[in-house]
């Protein structure tokens, strides 16, 4: 699933829970659909888990959530569904963190990503735990943990089996029975994890991303490797890499739409890598650039690269397109029905500005292609006289089974038609992609360190691979997608 993840532990025992809450709240972008606080005091889990964006605390209200969470140890979640249900009370049993015990052993645990062979690992937990229940991968993450630990009674070697038999993307953190903080990642490092700590306190902390660090005045430290684990507990800071030398596999998206701006991957600032990123298609593109008279971003993913464009054409960036403060869900990870409507109660243009304009709109990406068509319609009724769209990610047309939620190939525009046919379908003049060339020159890392499956086809992990070869078949062959396929025990291998 599509997720946030923070964690935390201070060695002089004091409460966490505002480290968890701010961690969380800074990376409230990840999910909106629900968030989950769990800490660690004297042996037992103290957990508060609830639907929608993380709550604003107010004046004494924090007393209450201090005698809610106490401890010196903490995870959290935020999260957006990419696996199970999708209602209100499957929403709710999906909220991490997860807990699971038997036998006096138990594990608390946070993960973002999406597991893929489900099938295998549902039918090993269902014969090893009797009370077994599926809700959605996070059961089988944190049973899988579990059975490790109960088998091996070796944190090391519980982590290890779940890199070595789940196939998918998962950055975790956790919590042992005995108190013993653990994070990792998967062996691809698909989902980013970094970690920090506070000088001040004897603070560490592991996120989703920098800026819940910053946030928390932390100093940033490092990112995990795939397939490293990091242990933190009375023994000391461990760092083992569990599995050598892994293929490393890091989501690409993350630098064109997911991430922060003000995070940081790979050493850079996400929006200077954006800002490369609209330079580079202006470069790509320089006679589209120059039938423009404005720049216009769509708020706020495309403004970086809005930036990048103006100063590589030197066309005014014009801000008529303001987006409403409040209204907070990002359109990408909404539900199907309420995405048209949001898009156009969120975005305003202003009309004069764009008025017999020719308006050059830089995008993070195209997946269904209807965000886009509501912001052009929108031009076009404010007077537009042409309308390009820069896209900064390359076309996507294969689904993610990684944790983004474009889980079939019906769904996705680019799956079906070229930029020329898209630009028809979304009702702009001309649709002009960044080259996968450009967006990897400016992210500074090779085709073999990254994630790319959604735009090139080719998956890091072998039961992705199958299943989106099975999917490919079946679509040209005009089988009816329904929801999400890969979760289908027909096409898991
Ligand atoms: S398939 Fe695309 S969105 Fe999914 S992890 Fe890979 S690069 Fe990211």
């Amino acid at each position: 699933m599509g997720c946030g993840i923070f964690g935390v532990i201070n060695y002089d025992n004091q409460p966490v829970f505002p480290y968890v809450y701010w961690g969380l709240r800074a990376q409230n972008h990840r999910g909106h659909q629900s968030h989950g606080f769990l800490t660690y005091s004297n042996g037992e889990f103290y957990a508060y888990k609830n639907l929608d964006l993380v709550p604003k605390v107010k004046g004494d209200a924090i007393n209450e959530w201090f005698g809610r969470l106490p401890g010196s140890i903490g995870i959290g979640n935020v999260r957006y569904t990419t696996s199970g249900k999708c209602d209100d009370v499957s929403i709710v049993q999906g909220t991490q963190p997860f807990t699971a015990s038997i036998d006096g052993i138990k594990v608390a645990l946070s993960f973002n990503g999406n597991i893929v062979n489900t099938q295998p690992l549902k039918k090993e937990m269902a014969e090893n735990f009797p009370n077994f229940v599926y809700n959605c991968d996070s059961d089988l993450v944190c049973h899988k943990m579990l059975l490790g630990l109960k088998q091996t009674n070796d944190l090391v070697l519980a982590a290890k089996s779940v890199m070595e038999s789940l196939d998918g993307a998962f950055s975790v953190t956790g919590i042992t029975g005995d108190g013993t903080f653990f994070a990792f990642k998967d062996p691809h490092g698909i989902k980013p994890l970094c970690a920090g700590h506070d000088p001040k306190s004897k603070t560490y902390a592991f996120s989703s991303e920098t800026v819940s660090l910053d946030m928390n005045s932390f100093v940033r430290d490092f990112e995990l490797n795939p397939g490293e684990l990091v242990t933190v507990s009375k023994e000391g800071f461990k760092r083992i890499q569990v599995i050598p030398n892994p293929r490393p596999a890091f989501c690409a998206f993350e630098f064109a739409y997911f991430a922060r701006p003000d995070s940081i991957f790979n050493g850079k600032y996400v929006y200077e890598i954006r800002e490369d990123f609209g330079r580079n298609i202006v470069k790509e593109f320089p006679q589209i650039a120059k039938d423009g008279d404005i720049i216009l971003s769509v708020p706020e993913t495309g403004d970086d690269s809005a930036m990048g464009v103006h100063e590589e054409s030197g066309l005014r960036w014009e801000r008529a397109s303001r987006r409403h403060r409040y209204v907070t869900e990002r359109a990408f990870i909404l539900l199907n029905a309420e995405r048209y409507s949001t898009i156009d109660k969120k975005i305003n243009i202003l009309d004069a500005k764009v008025k017999d304009k020719r308006v050059i709109i830089t995008e993070d990406s195209i997946v269904r292609g209807d965000t886009t068509s509501v912001i052009i319609e929108k031009l076009r009724k404010a007077g537009a006289k042409k309308v390009y769209v820069f896209v900064t990610f390359p076309r996507i047309i294969g689904p993610c089974f990684y944790g983004i939620d474009m889980s079939s190939y019906g769904q996705l525009v680019g799956s079906r038609h070229n930029s020329e046919e898209i630009a028809k379908i979304i009702g702009a003049d001309g649709v002009c992609y960044q080259s996968l060339e450009g967006l990897l020159s400016a992210i500074g890392k090779k085709e073999d360190e990254l994630c790319l499956a959604c735009v090139t086809g080719k998956y890091p992990t072998p039961c992705a691979q199958k299943i989106a070869d099975a999917m490919k078949k079946r679509f040209q062959e005009g089988y009816e997608e329904k929801g999400r396929i890969y979760e289908n025990e027909d096409v898991q291998p």
